[in-house]
């Protein structure tokens, strides 16, 4: 089958690999009919994110049919249409109980965390999902069934497995309420989806922070949001907190690791911003409410230097973090979509077959081409 290989620093490709086998009981193969490339790719091709080795197949946010079950596959049946989570969990631990299942004690025998598909060694090794057959390990709970009376395409649901989803859990672990003043820095799918899910949960007043123009725009456009330059801005959270006296009561990452962030640089410069070389936690720490919340979506793979804990302890801020759990909240968000309560279709702007991922990471990657998202088809 073809998949999109890693292939070093900023290099992927479309290759020829091994078709993906059944190898326990409970496993399933996909064929997947839709797949998108998410912001944590970028960190994987960006090389931020260890144990990562050449050839291994990325991508987390597919979707597709069942084309094969394991004999102890009882929840599903060849032909089902299903979105695949980018958690890999085994629905029966303490953390999948507990609506964790990002941090499944039964999936990874690799390290301490949870796993993910097509997310390197640590997060499990599990090869990924940018591809034409996807094994998914603990069946029976690593899916939602999308009903069969369902009509709705490809585009709309496939969110459901990664961005959308990690957009409300971001407002809902953040507390978000009634009232609220949110500020969201960036405006990719991930903080696009927060913004929505804001405003969804109450909030009365959404900012939203990046320096590309025309994601600010689109922002602005489809989420009606006021919207911020920080490289418009000597010291942005000094604006920030002005402009909501004080700081707002829940502030947002949705930016993560930068591959070109030196915090220490930064500090070290009177904190004089600049696209792409301070981090979105720096700031978020100064816009921030004294006793407000720092919600950290945006995914920090290694150790941090830089990490504002002067702002955060001295003013007691809550710092809520991790990678989403999606699985349990995957029904909620097709009723959603399904019901039109909320229309997902503005954050996919490219639809292009897997056989161009390549153009598609470099346009997600470079913020060309207005891109906002990609989904690959294989
Ligand atoms: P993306 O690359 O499309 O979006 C990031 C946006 O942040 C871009 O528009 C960029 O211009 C902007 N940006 C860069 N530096 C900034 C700064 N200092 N301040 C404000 N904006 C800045 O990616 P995405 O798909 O939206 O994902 C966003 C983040 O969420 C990534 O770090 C990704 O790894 C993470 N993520 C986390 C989870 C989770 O479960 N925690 C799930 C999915 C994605
Ligand atoms: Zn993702």
């Amino acid at each position: 089958m073809k998949a999109v290989t890693y292939q070093g620093i900023k290099n992927v490709e479309v290759k020829e690999v091994e078709d993906p086998k059944i190898l326990k009981a409970d496993d399933m193969i996909i064929k997947v009919t839709s797949t998108a490339i998410c912001g944590s790719d970028l960190h994987l091709i960006h090389g931020m994110i260890p144990n990562l080795e050449e050839n291994y197949i990325i991508g987390h946010e597919p979707m597709g049919i069942v084309e094969e079950i394991g004999p102890g596959v009882t929840k599903l049946k060849k032909g089902d249409r299903v979105i695949i989570p980018f958690n890999i969990a085994c629905g029966e631990c303490q953390y999948c109980k507990n609506n964790l299942e990002s941090q499944c004690d039964n999936s990874n025998d690799h390290g301490d965390m949870g796993a993910y598909f097509g997310y390197s060694g640590n997060t499990g090794g599990y090869p990924g999902g940018q591809a034409e057959y996807l094994r998914v390990p603990f069946a029976n709970f690593t899916h939602f069934k999308i009903p069969e009376t369902c009509e709705e395409p490809d585009e709309k649901l496939s969110v459901i497995s990664d961005a959308m989803t990690t957009g409300f859990w971001s407002v809902d672990n953040a507390g978000v309420k009634e009232g609220d003043t949110v500020i969201v820095f960036g405006c990719g799918p991930v903080g696009l989806f927060s913004q929505k899910f804001a405003w969804l949960k109450g909030a009365k007043r959404v900012i939203a922070v990046d320096y590309i123009d025309y994601r600010l725009q689109h922002a602005k456009r489809t989420n009606k949001v006021e919207i911020v330059n920080f490289e418009q801005h000597e010291n942005v959270g000094n604006y920030l907190k002005e402009i909501t006296k004080g700081g707002a009561d829940v502030v947002i990452d949705a930016v993560g690791m930068d591959g070109k962030m030196n915090d220490l640089e930064f500090l070290a410069s009177g904190m004089k911003l600049q696209g792409g070389t301070m981090s979105a936690l720096v700031m978020a720490a100064q816009a921030v409410r004294k006793c407000g919340t720092i919600q950290l979506t945006g995914v920090y793979g290694g150790r941090y230097n830089g990490f504002p804990l002067g702002d955060i302890m001295q003013r007691n801020v809550n710092i809520r973090s991790g990678q989403a759990p999606v699985i349990h909240y995957m029904p909620y968000m097709f009723e959603l979509v399904s019901s039109g309560k909320i229309d997902p279709s503005d954050v996919v702007s490219h639809v292009i077959p897997l056989s161009e991922a390549k153009h598609g990471y470099e346009i997600f990657d470079t913020k060309t081409d207005n891109c906002i998202k990609v989904v690959l088809k294989p």
